[in-house]
């Protein structure tokens, strides 16, 4: 039997101007690929009935699931839930538990004065032939529709709504009652190479991958992320064919390997450095604190990141960090003496067992002809050791501020790993 297949359908006229980014039918995909079901088509249409009953029609003929978001709010702009009503030949009812629910999130949870708004109340209406799919943390249910053999699933477009209710409800539905292919994915993260070059250093083994095996290049700020997919009937079988496929790709990779499973640089930099029971500081001009909200975006950082010194201006280099007036006059701020002194100054005020220091020009302005945009110089280590490194960035501003930060936690997860 043929394995299921969606499509996804957003809703909204924010988001066909561009005004909200469509995260939500990415989230649904990358769920949904997870456990073998493959989205065949992902659709945008505006808060407009004909556009969506539309979408309806045609998506239902191409997918055996239709999962939909958005339009389920209390404005007028919100028309999904009527329109799927009418649109499956049902009629409105009140449904006490999501009144209930209601009434519980407007009175304990969000703690508003006063009776609640017809508006309100009026999204415990549901279609009587619907299932209600309960939505722990917002206001809008989830509901799910079955004609002629297709199942449509309507969700709230607020993001963490969906989300959760993806979880809750909708994954374990779809797992209990669809035909899904088994899929194996394994991932790994390589810095510091390009991926033309990876590509040229990996072709061998990439033209000779069977045919239910793929290989994905994902790069990002000068990382590349390679995935191996493999799809076909027995997670058991697929794993015995791809492991030993893994392996070879982490052996042709080694040298630019940062980590072998699904995971950021900063949470690869987080983990080393809680293996090692170990601290980090930063010291950083050019970055502006990026590194800083890199290392302290993983969940538990508290344990090794203790702080930062964002020291834009040459006067806090000095007065910070310690940095010598006579050094930034004589070298400037951009150069290699002024990011040891950066180092050296962050370690002694922030105490950290590890330090990363960067200063650099990041354009489109400041650059001269023996510094020009995109010149960095970063330090890592310790207080008995730093290493340094130039880096020659080309990018626009956004792009070498990115760069910078990634190569830097790269630069100190090598050194920590090459200590003795
Ligand atoms: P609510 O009950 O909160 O009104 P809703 O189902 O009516 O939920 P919308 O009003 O369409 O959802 O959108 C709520 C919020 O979610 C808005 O801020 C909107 O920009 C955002 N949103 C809607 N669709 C998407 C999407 N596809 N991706 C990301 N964000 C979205
Ligand atoms: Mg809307």
């Amino acid at each position: 039997m043929k394995p299921t297949q969606a499509s996804v359908i957003t809703i909204g006229n924010e988001l066909l101007i561009g005004q909200t980014i469509d995260t939500n039918s990415a989230f649904i995909g990358q769920e949904l690929n997870k456990i073998g079901i493959w989205v065949r088509k992902r659709v945008a249409v505006g808060d407009d009935a004909l556009e969506i009953s539309t979408a309806l029609d045609q998506e239902s003929m191409l997918s055996d699931i239709i999962i939909l978001t958005g339009g389920l709010g209390p404005t007028a702009d919100d028309i999904t839930k009527p329109l799927l009503c009418e649109y499956f030949g049902g009629k409105m009812r009140q449904d006490t538990e999501t009144l209930e629910h209601i009434r519980y999130l407007f009175e304990q949870v969000y703690k508003r004065p006063g009776a609640l708004l017809e508006r309100n109340i009026n999204q415990a209406n549901v279609p009587d032939n619907c299932v209600v799919l309960k939505n722990p943390v917002g206001t809008a249910p989830g509901m799910l529709f079955e004609k002629k053999g297709k199942i449509f699933i309507s969700l709230p477009g607020v993001p963490k709504e969906m989300k959760d209710l993806m979880k809750t409800e909708v994954l374990p539905y779809l797992k209990k009652n669809c035909q899904r292919a088994a899929i194996v994915h394994l991932n790994l993260l390589t810095a510091g190479i390009g991926e033309s070059v990876l590509a040229e250093l990996i072709q061998d083994f990439e033209n000779n991958l069977p045919s239910s095996v793929s290989l994905a290049y994902l790069p990002n700020y000068g990382m590349v992320k390679l995935r191996l997919t493999a799809t076909g009937s027995s997670e058991e079988e697929l794993s015995k064919l791809i492991n030993p496929l893994f392996e070879e790709l982490k052996k042709l990779t080694a040298d630019y390997l940062v980590t072998d499973v699904d995971e950021s640089m900063e949470e690869s930099v987080g983990k080393l450095l809680t293996q090692k029971k170990s601290s980090v500081g930063t010291a950083e001009s050019c970055t502006g604190g990026l590194i800083g909200q890199m290392i302290s975006s993983v969940p538990g950082a508290s344990t090794y990141y203790k702080g930062s010194v964002v020291s834009y201006a040459n006067e806090i280099k000095e007065s910070l960090l310690r940095v010598q007036p006579s050094t930034l006059e004589k070298v400037g701020a951009v150069s290699e003496e002024t990011v040891i002194e950066m180092a050296k100054g962050a370690l002694e005020s922030l105490k950290t067992d590890y330090i990363i220091a960067v200063t650099g020009i990041m354009g489109p302005q400041g650059g001269t002809p023996d510094k020009p945009v995109g010149t960095v110089w970063v330090a890592v280590g310790t207080s008995t050791q730093l290493t340094t490194k130039k880096l020659q960035l080309g990018f626009d501003r956004v792009r070498n501020t990115q760069q910078t930060a990634v190569t830097s936690l790269n630069l100190l997860r090598q050194f920590i790993r090459e200590e003795p």
